[in-house]
């Protein structure tokens, strides 16, 4: 049987993944410090042979013990929210994170894949994204430390790719969703749903016409799987095109939840805020054969049913 560390093994797209290689008949090493994972999401693998958990924080030296054969890096504070809550363990774990699990993939002979994201684009001034794209970030605005924390572990990487034959895979993650994100979260998908849900007024921020493109959780996972077992060492995109501005998002999970006392109020928009986004997915279609299948409809239902039980549960 193969080992598979995965770190952020708690976390919305940590838990899917261990999902998903469990039930490959991998088997999964899950590691948090659950600083923003919720250990709920991975508490039904625990009586399975073929998972184990560590609670640790991946910025201190790792330890496995045994044969290890992948390493997937998704520890991260993720929502612009908790990563201004958290700005030092942000950079900590994207740096020297990356550096501890790099120095283990190294020598144990692992393949590593490590979550980078479309941050690295910043406020992107090329539409859609390309990886080719350099980006566009302010290293000391509020979303630096999360920005530039991916972007040296993409550096560090290539660097134990070159110089050490490492084998290595980026994929950079564009705005994902789907269950499992938390009612706190802070994102802008949990904010609208539950202010929905309870009747409250949806939090746009600026005029709502920034853009975004969502992509459904399956779909990203599925990218993430084909990525890890290719040949193909740079960075690659998965995301899904479907564009759509932030205030027309709001209507659509209004007409979805149609609780009559949802309205929406506006914010101020938060500093750095990127003003478009999406991804130009050519390369993950050429190399991996990959596109998402979810449209944006069927995964909203899935997921506002989440929501509706989560808080019932809450209230
Ligand atoms: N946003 C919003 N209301 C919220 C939360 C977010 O209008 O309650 C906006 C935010 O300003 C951004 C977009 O929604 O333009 C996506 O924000 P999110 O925090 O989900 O992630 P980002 O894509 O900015 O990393």
């Amino acid at each position: 049987m193969k080992r598979i560390l995965i770190t952020g093994a708690a976390g919305f797209l940590g838990s899917h993944l261990c999902d998903r290689f469990v039930s490959e008949e991998f088997t999964v090493i899950g590691m948090d410090n659950l600083i923003t994972g919720n250990i709920k999401n991975i508490e039904h693998l625990f009586p399975l042979k073929n998972f184990e958990y560590y609670h640790h924080d991946v910025s201190k030296f790792v330890h496995v013990p045994g044969q290890l054969d992948y390493i997937l890096h998704f520890a991260s504070p993720a929502s612009p929210i908790d990563y201004l809550k958290m700005p030092i363990q942000t950079l900590k774990v994207g740096s020297l994170g990356t550096h501890n699990l790099l120095g283990l993939a190294k020598s144990k002979n692992a393949r590593i894949l490590i979550a980078s994201t479309s941050e690295v684009y910043g406020d992107p001034l090329v539409h859609p994204q390309r990886e080719d794209y350099w980006g566009n970030v302010n290293p000391i605005g509020p979303r630096g430390v999360y920005d530039e924390a991916k972007r040296f572990q993409e550096a560090i990487t290539m660097a134990y790719h070159t110089y050490h034959g490492l084998e290595t895979r980026i994929i950079r993650i564009f705005n994902t969703y789907g269950p499992r994100m938390r009612v706190e979260d802070g994102r802008v998908l949990p904010a609208f749903f539950c202010q929905a849900i309870r009747g409250e007024g949806l939090t746009v921020f600026g005029e709502g016409n920034q853009t975004r493109s969502f992509c459904y959780v399956d779909d990203l996972v599925e990218g993430i799987y084909r990525l890890l077992f290719s040949n193909y060492h740079l960075p690659v995109n998965i995301g899904n095109p479907s564009e759509i501005t932030i205030l027309q998002f709001a209507k659509e999970i209004m007409a979805l939840v149609q609780n009559p006392k949802a309205h929406i109020i506006y914010d101020p928009l938060p500093v750095d805020d990127p003003k478009q986004r999406q991804p130009d997915i050519t390369l993950a279609k050429d190399i991996l054969g990959w596109e998402p299948k979810v449209s944006r409809e069927e995964g909203l239902i899935k997921t506002y049913k989440y929501f509706k039980d989560l808080l019932k549960g809450m209230d």
